[in-house]
């Protein structure tokens, strides 16, 4: 496995010249997280994947290409390319066929969103976001990837982390691009009323990770795992009135 080599300096940032080679050729920016005095509501980003383009039949090919191999790795950057990656703001639903995939190398990535279909990725052991900026939050089905036992995210592009407590977006926030087909929780479908939406901070491999949930009834939404110590105690559907522990520096 070719993660967490300690040239990586996740407190510090690391050095570009010492990223060698480094294929990320610029990384991904936004204002979300930025602070001008006091907190404003925030908006989940609302970037459209450009499904005609080039990049993503490149990427949605590529997806093919590694279920067909049987690859235990997923690295788009190095499979089609850093030019075309920046044009990518999420992953095809088609991820949902990588059941051989154990590493998800997301570095640098301009994602702003990834599918729920994450979750039957049921072999991914290792999960790299690190320095995809623009990456605020997770689907609840994460949480399926039962082996998933290392991950290295920029907790600092987080909704509530524990550095800058930054808000979380005000749910609900219904969009087609965002809605699984299934309940988060249970994988039933939703009733007439649609899904409930709820924000629950988890502990997921190394990280504590602000994860989107969609369920089908309260029922579910009590099912959800105890949030992680030293994050909003309960699911909570964000808002700038939602309370939050201390920062921790
Ligand atoms: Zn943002
Ligand atoms: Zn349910």
């Amino acid at each position: 496995m070719k993660l967490f080599k300690p040239r990586f300096n996740q407190r510090e940032g690391t050095a570009d010249s010492v990223l060698t080679p480094n294929p990320v050729r610029c990384y991904p920016t936004c204002d979300c997280l930025t602070r001008l005095g006091k907190w404003q509501e925030l908006a989940l980003h609302s970037e459209v994947q450009d499904t005609g383009s080039d990049a993503w039949k490149s990427l949605e090919a590529y997806v093919q290409k590694v279920a067909a191999d049987g690859s235990d790795e997923l690295n788009p950057i190095a499979g089609i390319g850093p030019e075309k990656w920046e044009q990518i703001v999420t992953l095809p639903p088609s991820i949902w066929t990588l059941q051989s995939v154990k590493v998800l190398s997301l570095y640098g990535s301009h994602l702003v969103r990834i599918p729920p279909e994450i979750g039957e990725m049921t072999n991914l052991e290792e999960f790299d976001p690190y320095t995809s900026y623009r990456l605020h939050w997770f689907p609840f089905e994460i949480t399926r990837c039962k082996k998933l036992k290392r991950s290295r995210v920029s907790t600092r592009a987080l909704y509530g982390n524990y550095k800058y407590r930054p808000p979380f977006p005000r749910l609900p926030s219904i969009s087609a691009d965002l809605t699984p087909a299934f309940c988060s929780v249970c994988h039933g479908s939703f009733t007439k009323h649609g899904p409930y939406q709820v924000w629950v901070s988890v502990a997921v491999a190394t990280d504590v990770l602000p994860l989107l949930v969609h369920a089908c009834s309260g029922e579910c939404i009590r099912q959800l795992p105890e949030p992680a110590r030293g994050y909003v105690p309960k699911p909570h559907q964000g808002g700038l009135e939602v309370e939050q522990p201390p920062a921790r520096y």
